[in-house]
């Protein structure tokens, strides 16, 4: 058998030596906590399960639903838009469409812009699959690090203007996964600018925009006057509202590449199951209240977990977003080192940085979506482990 150079060049699992620590763990009779994957803990809100019970009983959803989604998701996204951010503007018709989960969209979308040899900007530490849709388009990616230094927001005057000229595609992710990093108005206003310059289009990935903390709230990029002419977003509501397993997100932003990504996707698939689309709805239209408790779970999680980094000598601070605490590896350790060794002590995982790039050496990521009396077990293992101050 032979297959797809494709396939070839999709980076190897870096995780599977760490999974197999794991369960040598497990074997040995470790009680390992897993502070290593970012999918939420608690369930789907209750009201939202109530509203999919209604929609899936309807026969008239069991049929293909449209390519672009129902009605009632497109204007539950526009009508979020306009309550939560300062985007009253969106237009349900040509201007947002369902996807199956951000992901889904992420993947494909470079499909719908990049031909064989263009040029992708990619964050670097940063969700794997923007350059692996590169990949699957034939594209080469182009690393834009996010350094300490610079808040972990990419340096457009670093990039020089031959490989800004050739880009046709940029992502950012603000709050940021796996850094923890927010991007204030100006910065937003920057990249559009930057993106206007060079004639680039900027996939804004806002999965975190709900998860915020003491007062901070995440700004939509298309908040950004003009931004619509160059941006579009994934809003996905899997963290938000606990569905990373029912698949549903949206794009949103500028129209022509809105129906460039609908038209690889009406050649791909045939859309987001039409009950979930209508759950989806109620989810927007109804969730703002239990976004706001998800918060403040998250929010007692870091009060517990942040100090506790500090006081093992970890040179972290508490985000302003996100669920994830991403802090410098002690010691001098490589990212691998140090997570092979506190697993080794405390049967705690997390995610080494180098998982999320080259430049996410010398840190690593943990996630918060653990039950809390595990997060409490985690967090008084860690307080006891006295090595790496
Ligand atoms: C979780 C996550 C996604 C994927 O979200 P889905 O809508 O569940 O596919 C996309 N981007 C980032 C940065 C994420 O962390």
């Amino acid at each position: 058998m032979q297959f797809s150079e494709r396939i070839e060049k999709i980076p190897p699992y870096l995780f599977a030596e760490l999974d197999r620590l794991k369960q040598e763990k497990i074997a040995q009779g470790v009680d390992v906590i897993s502070l290593g994957i970012g999918d939420p803990d608690t369930p789907t809100a209750p009201f939202i399960v109530e509203a999919m019970k209604k929609a899936v009983e309807k026969s008239e959803h069991h049929v293909y639903p449209p390519y672009e989604g129902i009605k009632e998701f497109r204007q539950a996204v526009a009508d979020f838009y306009e309550r939560r951010y300062n985007v009253p503007d969106l237009n349900p018709k040509d201007e947002i469409i369902a996807l199956l989960g951000s992901k889904e969209g992420i993947a494909h979308i470079s499909l719908a812009v990049l031909d064989p040899g263009d040029l992708l900007l990619v964050p670097d530490p940063g969700y794997p699959v923007y350059s692996t849709g590169a990949v699957f388009a034939g594209a080469e990616s182009y690393i834009m690090p996010l350094l300490p230094e610079n808040r972990f927001l990419p340096d457009f005057g670093k990039i020089p203007s031959e490989v800004a000229d050739r880009a046709k595609m940029m992502f950012l992710n603000y709050p940021n996964n796996p850094t923890a990093a927010v991007a204030s108005m100006d910065f937003l206003k920057e990249a559009v600018a930057f993106a206007k310059k060079h004639n680039i289009i900027i996939c804004s990935d806002n999965s975190y925009s709900e998860i915020f903390f003491d007062g901070y709230r995440p700004p939509s990029i298309l908040e950004v006057e003009g931004a619509k002419d160059v941006a579009v977003e994934f809003f996905s509501l899997s963290k938000p509202y606990n569905m990373t397993g029912w698949r549903i997100a949206s794009l949103v932003g500028n129209k022509d590449v809105v129906n460039a990504l609908l038209t690889i996707k009406k050649n791909l698939d045939s859309g987001t199951f039409t009950a979930v689309q209508e759950a989806a709805a109620v989810a927007l239209n109804h969730g703002d209240s239990f976004i706001e408790d998800m918060r403040k779970i998250y929010d007692r999680r870091m009060n517990k977990m942040i100090p506790t980094l500090q006081e093992m000598g970890i040179k972290v601070e508490k985000p302003k977003g996100s669920f994830y605490i991403w802090a410098p590896v002690p010691n001098g350790m490589t990212s691998i080192q140090f997570t092979r060794d506190l697993l080794e002590r405390t049967g705690v995982i997390v995610t080494p940085g180098t998982g999320f790039g080259t430049h996410g050496e010398g840190f690593f990521r943990i996630s918060l979506t653990q039950p809390d009396h595990r997060i409490d077990e985690a967090v008084e293992r860690l307080a006891k482990t006295q090595v790496y101050a």
